[in-house]
């Protein structure tokens, strides 16, 4: 029987998803003739569907636009995707959250000095094709340290280390390691954006504490993915759901002993999604269940030396 809920001190929607659902709101609100969205908007099922619902268009590349307007998401997108479509006559409105584009103009400035870029992250991922976009012939793109070993030893280049926004802390932490062995010369950039960084402390924080987690988002949220695979890591029981529908209650049968649960969600998970998710688990402990928030930490920010500890 479920006797806990505990709410993560940090989850759901983080500051870039807002800024880019208040641009497309505005933005399809004030615009005359077709609106599209270049991709989703932020990864959510739920959000994606409202828009489609209020009648704005979406597209997955911006040739599939016609005419009006094309809002990119907050993944961002290559500087030749907004290029071209201005030139086709496309009215532009660049939603890509600013912790995105302070990847970009990292990845600028070292470029300009005669840099090249080590990124690690998702290759399949639509903010990895924003990033690779803005240097494509000086960024490699690598998804683990079994593939950075296998990278030449690169003596005579200046290198840099940029990251997903999404990437796990712990996993970066050992990739930086891994890189300072094979390049001692590497510079490394932590771009990890914070909304990250806090949900995946707060849920390494709880996840001793409870019996199971479940993070509420969308599989196809790097975010929220990492969220629950850290869960899992941690306390053996996480599981990743899209909404309350979601919930299995064989997971909370008496032989399962789960009476703490833990809730997070991913960054582009709105608040309503995580309500209904907190309501039927109260319903299936027969309104027993007391409900609170993780306590909140003074410094949320694990050093990599913290993570190197663990
Ligand atoms: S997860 Fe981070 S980078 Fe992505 S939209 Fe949110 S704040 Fe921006």
């Amino acid at each position: 029987m479920i006797e806990k809920i505990t709410l993560a001190r940090h989850y759901g929607f983080c500051m870039g998803v807002k800024r880019a659902i208040t641009i497309a709101e505005d933005t399809s609100r004030d615009s005359a003739g077709d609106v599209n969205i270049l991709n989703e908007i932020v990864h959510n099922e739920a959000v994606v569907e409202r828009f489609r619902r209020q009648g704005v268009g979406q597209v997955f590349s911006h040739s599939d636009a016609s005419a009006g307007t094309l809002i990119i998401s907050a993944h961002g997108v290559a500087p030749n995707v907004i290029t071209e479509a201005k030139d086709r006559g496309l009215n532009v409105v660049d939603a890509t959250c600013p912790l995105v584009t302070r990847i970009y103009d990292i990845v600028q400035k070292v470029v300009a000095h005669d840099y090249y870029v080590i990124h690690f992250g998702d290759p399949n991922h639509d903010e990895t094709a924003g990033v690779v976009g803005h240097a494509p012939d000086r960024i490699t793109v690598v998804a683990s340290i079994d593939e950075l070993i296998t990278l030449p030893e690169w003596t005579s280049r200046k290198l840099g280390l940029t990251c997903q926004t999404t990437a796990s802390l712990e996993e970066f932490v050992r990739f930086q390691q891994a890189a300072r062995e094979k390049w001692p010369h590497i510079e490394i950039f932590d771009t990890i954006c914070n909304a990250t960084n806090q949900r995946q402390t707060a849920i390494m924080d709880l996840a001793p504490h409870v019996d199971m987690i479940l993070v509420v988002g969308s599989k196809t949220s790097a975010n929220s993915r990492r969220l629950a695979s850290i869960s899992e890591a941690i306390c053996g029981k996480g599981h990743l759901i899209s909404s309350a529908k979601d919930i299995d209650e064989r997971w909370f049968a008496p032989d399962q002993n789960v009476p703490r649960v833990g809730v997070t969600a991913g960054a582009s998970t709105p608040d309503f999604l995580v309500e209904e998710v907190v309501q039927r688990l109260m319903e299936l402990s027969g309104g027993k269940a007391e409900v609170t928030q993780q306590e909140k930490r003074e410094r949320t920010k694990k050093t990599a030396r913290e993570l190197e500890c663990h």
